[in-house]
Order: structure tokens, then sequence, then C-alpha cells
């Protein structure tokens, strides 16, 4: 294959590769701060950058062009955030599943690399199982559990904090304005069960919040910690995970 990413093929290429397989990722991503420091298209990105490179090491599954809005309204108070209502995300995954599906894909993947789009995939998904039969499944940062629990040191790292700063240092290093890394003022409930984070273990409750409330720049978590070598284990990991997904469900 020239390209894994449908965008790059022509429409007899993609014929052609239908014949052996069947599943397409779509990722799925924002555009919305990031602090200080980092891209505000930081979840698309990731989502697509990760996507291509499991589907080139697994070469059974194509990724189709990524959905660059997300749900980001919590994160509306700071300049250059564009948010879609969970409606509208909801409808375009839906709608480019099925126009996937008609021809001839039988397994989607969302790759999503932005945690506030999950309610709306999540539904998407449903109503794609109910309605086609097809195998819908979600990645939201879901595959490398393990790796979280042992290298991401600071409590309520959410965003744009260790973790996204040290991928973003692996896989975009000239995009990191490094002299704006420090650690945010936060200001969370005061409620023990509510929690927030990539790795916080339960018990705990969700809730609705507003970044400009609880975060003075937009951070959540301490991108102090970051490291470009724990981006690149993280990368490793999440692109070894997503090609053994892809691998089963091409078998499937
Ligand atoms: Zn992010």
């Amino acid at each position: 294959m020239k390209s894994y990413y449908l965008g790059e093929l022509t429409w007899q290429e993609v014929e052609e590769f239908l014949k052996t397989h069947d599943t397409v990722i779509i990722p799925a991503g924002s555009c919305e701060q990031h602090g200080p420091h980092l891209p505000l298209d930081t979840d698309a990105y990731d989502a697509f950058w990760l996507s291509l490179k499991a589907a080139e090491k697994a070469r059974c599954a194509l990724v189709a062009p990524p959905i660059y809005y997300g749900v980001s309204i919590h994160h509306m108070g700071f300049p250059g955030t564009v948010t879609l209502s969970p409606q509208t995300l909801e409808q375009m995954a839906y709608e480019v599943s099925v126009c996937l599906i008609k021809h001839g894909f039988k397994k989607i993947l969302f790759e999503n690399g932005h945690g506030g789009n999950t309610p709306a995939l999540e539904s998407a998904a449903q109503r794609v199982k109910a309605e086609t039969g097809a195998f819908v499944a979600i990645d939201s940062v879901s595959l490398i559990p393990d790796f979280l629990e042992k290298f991401i040191e600071t409590p309520y790292d959410a965003h744009a904090g260790e973790f996204e700063t040290s991928t973003t240092l692996a896989n975009r290093e000239n995009f990191v304005v490094k002299e704006k890394i420090r650690k945010p003022k936060l200001t969370l409930p005061k409620l023990k069960y509510a929690k927030i984070g990539l790795k916080e273990a339960g018990p705990k409750v969700s809730w609705a919040f507003m970044t400009r409330e609880i975060s003075d720049t937009g951070v959540i978590g301490d991108p102090t910690k970051a490291s470009r070598e724990k981006g690149e284990k993280a990368w490793r990991l999440a692109i070894e995970r997503l090609a053994d997904l892809l691998k089963q469900l091409d078998e499937m």
C-alpha cells in the first residue's frame, strides 16, 4: 500500500483494499486550549498520528480523515477553542461510519484523543451497531492503563499536564512552548469523590466543570513533570497495542 490514509488513496485502491480487509479507523479530536504551552489541535493531531502509525504497523486497516472538532464546551473560556454540540459530533460520527459501512467496511474503530467526545461517540457507536450490525469500538487512551499507572507521577493529570506534554514532546517537540510550562493553580470542588484525571481510581463521581473556574492556565495536571522519554514510551506502547487490536479486528 502506498498509504494507509484513506484520503490519499483513489477509489479503486479502496475497492481493492476492501477485497481482503474491512477495518477502518475514524480518529476524533478537538480544537481546544491546551494551556499556554501546547497547540490547540493536540487531541486531533495525536489521534490521527497514532492511528496512522498503528495502521502502518498492522497493514490491515485504513485511517479515515479525522474529525478535527470535538465537544469542548468546558474549554470555551479560552481563545481559539471551537466546540461542537454532543448531538453534532454524534451525528457526524454516525454518518461518516454509515458511509464507510456502505462501501464494505464492517469494523469501525473510533480512535478518540479527547475525553469530552466519549459520550457522543458511545452514543454514535450504539446507533451504528443497532442499524447496520457493524462492529464498533472506541479507544480513548484506554489501551495503556499500565503505562499511566507506572510512569505518570502526578495526581489529577487530565489535560495538557504530565501525560499530554510528554506525548507532544515526543511527536511534535517544536510546537511545545517550553518557557511557558508551569504548574497551574487548581481550584477543585471540596468533595472527596469528585476526582479528575487519566489514572484516578474510584470510588468517584464524574462532574461537569468549566476549565476557567478550576485552573488558572487551562492546564489540569503538572506539565513540569513531563519528559520526551515518557512520551516516547507511551507512544511505543500505544502503537503496539493499537496495531495488535487492528490485527485482531482483521481476523474477527
Ligand atoms: Zn488533549
